[in-house]
């Protein structure tokens, strides 16, 4: 029979899920076809991914909070940062992952000799990515717009700043992980601190994905090497393939088809 997977979220017209999983469905020759529903009250989710008798599921803006409480089994890590983008029905169980995090490590991983990060940013994303990071042995600094969402890092043991105390040090890699330039045209945090770290950062990363965000016009204003979201958003897509499909198809063999969903 036939496996139907969709993504939840709202919105979810603009999103690239349904073209990358079922190029690769077509490439791999699985029995499968991936669609898009827009989920209003996350309260529901759980509800409608049963009404619609899926396999599995990708979880967007904003009701990745709402899948880590909807799924019966949790893996570790989504556990401990209670987002869940990818769900799969085992049995009538529903097991929930994140694939956020694992899929933008990879997609850093071309600098090898970063160590110092900056995050721009407090949202989920940056929950989920800064856990990572700081597994992983990066020294992580957060700065956010407002202090309501820093809390949590600050009790995690992260330095976090609001641009109002925010001292510019030098750093690796910063890292847009806010909505900023998302649907509008504005910075992540003010041009004057931007102006003060840009300059001598190695790279300059943005998770937003399809277009060129003013924080990396910025960057390459100053001739720093830019990286957008795309290659997250494909490895992400790539790990949730390979937990629809209970890992029956290496990494590298996804990737062969996903990543033909990029090519303009
Ligand atoms: P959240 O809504 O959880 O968090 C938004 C964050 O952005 C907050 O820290 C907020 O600050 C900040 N922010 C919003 N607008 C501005 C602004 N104008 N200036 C400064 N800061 C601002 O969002 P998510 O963490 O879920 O998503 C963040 C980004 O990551 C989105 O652009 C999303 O598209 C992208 N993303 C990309 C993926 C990919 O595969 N490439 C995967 C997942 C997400 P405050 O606390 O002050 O409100």
């Amino acid at each position: 029979m036939r496996d139907i997977f969709a993504i939840f979220g709202d919105p979810v017209s603009h999103s690239k899920s349904p073209l990358m999983h079922n190029l690769t469905f077509r490439g791999l020759e699985y029995d499968g076809c991936y669609g898009r529903y827009r989920l209003i009250d996350g309260e529901r989710l759980k509800e409608k991914f049963l009404q619609l008798g899926l396999k599995g599921i990708n979880i967007t803006v904003p009701h990745k909070e709402h899948a880590y409480r909807a799924c019966d089994t949790l893996d570790p890590f989504a556990m401990r940062v209670g987002a869940v983008n990818t769900i799969v029905d085992r049995g009538g169980r529903l097991h929930g992952y994140n694939t956020d995090a694992p899929g933008f490590l990879r997609a850093i991983s071309e600098y090898t000799d970063a160590k110092d990060i900056l995050l721009l940013g407090a949202g989920g994303t940056a929950k989920s990515i800064s856990a990572i990071l700081s597994d992983e042995g990066y020294d992580i600094t957060i700065v956010n717009r407002g202090s309501e969402r820093l809390k949590s890092f600050r009790d995690d043991g992260f330095k976090v700043y609001t641009f109002d105390d925010f001292v510019p040090s030098s750093y690796d890699l910063i890292i847009n992980m806010t909505s900023a330039g998302l649907q509008d045209e504005s910075l992540p945090a003010p041009k004057e601190i931007l102006e003060a770290i840009v300059p001598s950062a190695k790279a300059c990363v943005d998770v937003i994905y399809g277009k060129e965000t003013p924080f990396l016009r910025l960057a390459k204003s100053h001739n720093r090497p830019t990286k957008d979201g795309s290659d997250m958003l494909l490895y992400q897509g790539i790990i949730a393939f390979q937990h629809f499909t209970d890992y029956r198809y290496s990494f590298e063999e996804i990737e062969r088809y996903m990543k033909r969903a990029f090519v303009d």
